[in-house]
């Protein structure tokens, strides 16, 4: 490829609202057999709302926490946390007109969630796989409740104070409008669509079926999204991986192309070849047909 052509390309993809940090990516780009996507703030918006909170049986309590004192407590560590469910936690808090404290100590646990000490109590907000690490085994119990919200497409997550489980919330995040054509435009172009999250099977899985996606790998740590892309390519595909957040970067880096959405982290953005400026999912096989045309054109 001519410097020339590919500066016009390059001219061409920022028309689209696509930034392309190098040349280079764009003649990869023409090659891609495999689209990997994210799921939370790729195929669905990043605007999650809390849309349950179920307080557990009060025999299970050590102490009565109430619904609104539950909640204020939850948010209150949330403020530590980057992610985009943190938000939808705070928010429903603000809006039910809780005021938030400062917790006396947290932790963050990638791809897990998060614990911390408020006003005294020792609280852990997660997924499953937290209750286990932590020894909390009751949250079995609600485990038929866990699956409804999954299958609602719904991100289920555990509360526990003390160590005892004391609730269970759900949180909904919309898919985006146009996710459903642009993966079945994928899909007609011949190329493999895979679902990668750190979310559970069961709600990956209702994103993935609203959407036409069958290949679904969930449960995955931010290590594991990048080696779940090498095996890709040791496999023989060409890897464009799209995502937003910190635990999509080092999968981002792997790809053959990486493609960052421009509301995502800096270290996502960083970590791409292309940043999409609009949310739209169309937007990544305009940008795949454009490598493909302006290859054409150079040889
Ligand atoms: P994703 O690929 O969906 O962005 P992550 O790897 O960031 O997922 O997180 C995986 C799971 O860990 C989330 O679906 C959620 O259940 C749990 N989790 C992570 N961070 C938090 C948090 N701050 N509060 C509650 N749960 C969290
Ligand atoms: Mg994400």
């Amino acid at each position: 490829a001519t410097p020339m052509s590919i500066m016009v390309s390059v001219g061409r993809a920022a028309q689209l609202g696509v930034l392309v940090r190098n040349g280079e990516a764009l003649q990869t780009a023409s090659k891609v057999t495999t689209v990997v996507l994210d799921k939370t703030g790729t195929v669905t918006q990043g605007t999650p709302e809390l849309t349950d909170l179920i307080v557990l049986g009060e025999k299970t309590l050590a102490t009565t926490v109430n619904k609104a004192e539950l909640l204020r407590n939850v948010a209150s560590l949330e403020q530590h946390s980057e992610h985009p469910l943190a938000s939808a936690i705070i928010t429903k808090a603000k809006t039910d007109g809780l005021v938030l404290v400062e917790p006396e100590q947290f932790t963050n646990h990638q791809g897990k969630g998060i614990t911390g000490l408020v006003n005294g109590l020792q609280y852990s907000v997660g997924n499953a796989s937290l209750m286990q690490q932590l020894h909390i085994g009751e949250w079995q119990s609600c485990e038929t409740l866990s699956e409804e919200f999954g299958r609602q497409a719904k991100t289920p997550i555990f509360v526990a104070v003390d160590k005892q489980l004391v609730a269970i919330m759900a949180i909904a995040d919309p898919i985006k409008t146009d996710a459903l054509e642009a993966i079945s435009a994928m899909k007609s172009k011949g190329l493999k669509v895979v679902m990668l999250t750190g979310d559970n099977q069961a709600t990956a899985d209702a994103v993935a079926h609203k959407v036409g996606i069958d290949s679904v790998i969930a449960n995955v740590l931010p290590e594991q999204k990048q080696a779940k892309v090498i095996e890709l390519q040791q496999a023989g595909e060409v890897v464009a991986m799209v995502g937003d957040g910190i635990n999509d970067a080092p999968a981002l880096v792997s790809a053959d192309v990486g493609f960052a959405m421009g509301q995502g982290t800096d270290i996502a953005i960083e970590s791409a070849d292309f940043t999409l400026l609009s949310s739209r999912l169309m937007v990544i096989n305009d940008s795949l047909a454009l490598a493909k045309a302006s290859m054409r054109n150079i040889k």
